[in-house]
């Protein structure tokens, strides 16, 4: 098909990351670059706000979770980092992601919050404090009404699968925890597909994306 672009790094080793988060991509096996990782990382790493669309299984977590965990501060022990999923399987997986991929980072707390689970321990995970929160619309929606969840500190949001969340019903949900968030920040948004109302979501969370295209089969 096309030739690979010349202009992106191929291997994780010449993104200018943290050595530990470099040993320990290479600990986990992680060597080369997946298409959409190539293509959005520096963009991330950089600072930007990202669109990423690419077909499922093409590593988009690794591509916006090396960005958070680039940026986290550890010692400052604030949420940083809100990652949105449509659902609590596909946060349950992101979060296993960002946890392997900051096992060199001491003393990291990542937090799920999806609905269908009980609000007394996530209530109590909330007190003891968070870096970064995964979970679902609704639920961090409630959190937050319920003043359980400050989100006033977050520098990196991302709207993984966000096609589905709109497909969802999630769009109302989304506006309330947008207004929720400091203006100042960084937004990552991931979509398998892209429609009209993708493309206006975008235009009203992101500021100057870059858009980062993987056509399917790459
Ligand atoms: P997506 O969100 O695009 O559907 P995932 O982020 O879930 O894809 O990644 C799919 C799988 O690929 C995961 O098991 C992940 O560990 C693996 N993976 C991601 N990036 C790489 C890489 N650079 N090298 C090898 N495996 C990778
Ligand atoms: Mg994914």
């Amino acid at each position: 098909m096309t030739s690979p672009d010349t202009n992106h790094p191929r291997d994780f080793q010449s993104l200018p990351l943290e050595p530990a988060l470099l040993k320990n991509l290479e600990d986990l096996g992680y060597e080369r670059l997946t298409e959409i990782q190539a293509a959005a990382l520096p963009a991330i790493v950089e600072g930007r706000d990202v669109i990423g669309q690419a077909k499922t299984g093409s590593g988009k977590t690794v591509a916006f979770g090396l960005g958070l965990l680039h940026k986290l501060r550890v010692e400052r022990f604030r949420v940083q980092s809100l990652v949105l999923c449509p659902t609590r399987e596909l946060a349950d997986q992101v979060a296993r992601e960002l946890r392997k991929l900051a096992r060199a980072i001491h003393n990291i707390k990542i937090l799920t919050l999806c609905g269908g689970m009980p609000f007394g321990p996530q209530i109590g995970s909330l007190k003891h404090g968070a870096h970064i929160v995964v979970g679902t619309p609704g639920r961090i929606e409630d959190h937050l009404r319920k003043g359980n969840l400050d989100l006033s500190n977050v520098e990196t949001l991302v709207l993984d699968e966000a096609d589905r969340m709109l497909d969802m019903g999630f769009q109302a949900v989304l506006d309330q925890i947008l207004a929720e968030l400091p203006q100042q920040r960084q937004t990552l948004l991931f979509s398998a597909t892209y429609p009209k109302t993708i493309d206006a979501l975008a235009n009203r969370v992101l500021r100057e994306p870059v858009k980062v295209e993987v056509a399917a089969g790459h």
